[in-house]
């Protein structure tokens, strides 16, 4: 697995550490890159060509976002990693084959969810589920797995109208935002599954996008911040490595 980071960033490096501390617990080899902030576009791109090109790497991730104040072009540099090796996701090849067919790489953050889903038993097909937030990154792919293992999707966002009467359909509620307490128990249908995604940072330390003590009263169930979402999104990038190798080595079962 092959990661690269611009600049020193303190979030993006500890990001990176428990990323690479991971792929050391699961046996996968990590090659590391910390680029200067300065380095120029071109530069970042011969250093994911040269990956790209690596036997050796099965998997590329280019920390974002990318230093500001620099003419970065990030959707280039993804770009620039090819769709098998492209384990974040992001790779238009995969958004298109994950929105398809299912035949793509899927984004992490969505790939944990599901499997969190799954895990606790919770029935998706037929399920009326909400996601509130379309990020490329996470909202969106979300939705496409929901809907190809047929849930009814909904999917929220700042020009919702009535965001309340929105979730409060949802028997899988999904909350990708970054806004903290957005979502609080009278925005919940009693009974409903609650996937809190959001990291906020905040005086009393990280929260989610969910008031977790009035929405845990009305919830089935309901995901920790920080200790839910987040570490199935680092489970899930190992994951992936596991898949682009075993696709690279010609091994079909995925
Ligand atoms: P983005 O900022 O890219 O997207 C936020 C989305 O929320 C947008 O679609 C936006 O709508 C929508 N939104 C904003 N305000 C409202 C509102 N008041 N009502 C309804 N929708 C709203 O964020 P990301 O998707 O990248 O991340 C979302 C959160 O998840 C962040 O806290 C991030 O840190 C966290 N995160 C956590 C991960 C994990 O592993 N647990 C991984 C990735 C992200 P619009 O499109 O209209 O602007």
């Amino acid at each position: 697995l092959g990661s690269v980071v611009v600049g020193d960033d303190p979030a993006s490096l500890i990001y990176q550490r428990g990323k690479g501390k991971a792929a050391a617990e699961a046996g996968i080899e990590w090659f590391y890159k910390q680029l200067p902030a300065d380095v120029g576009q071109d530069a970042l791109l011969q250093v994911v060509s040269e990956m790209a090109a690596d036997d050796r790497v099965d998997g590329i991730l280019v920390q974002s976002p990318l230093p500001a104040g620099y003419d970065y072009d990030y959707r280039q540099v993804v770009k620039a990693i090819p769709a098998g090796k492209d384990v974040d996701g992001f790779h238009a090849e995969n958004v298109g084959g994950v929105a398809t067919d299912g035949s793509g790489i899927p984004g992490c953050t969505a790939a944990g969810i599901m499997v969190l889903l799954d895990h606790a038993g919770v029935q998706i097909r037929g399920a009326n589920a909400t996601v509130v937030g379309r990020s490329s990154i996470v909202g969106r792919p979300a939705s496409y797995l929901l809907l190809a293992r047929d849930a009814t999707v909904t999917v929220a966002h700042r020009h919702t109208r009535d965001l309340a009467a929105v979730t409060r359909t949802a028997d899988i509620l999904i909350v990708a935002v970054g806004k903290p307490g957005l979502i609080t128990g009278d925005m919940v249908k009693p009974g409903a599954v609650v996937i809190d995604v959001g990291i906020n940072r905040t005086e009393d330390g990280i929260c989610g996008d969910v008031d977790f003590a009035s929405v845990s009263e009305v919830a089935s169930a309901i995901t920790p911040v920080p200790g839910g979402v987040g570490p199935m999104t680092i489970a899930m990038l190992l994951a992936n490595t596991l898949m682009a190798a075993e696709r690279s080595a010609g091994i079909t079962t995925w």
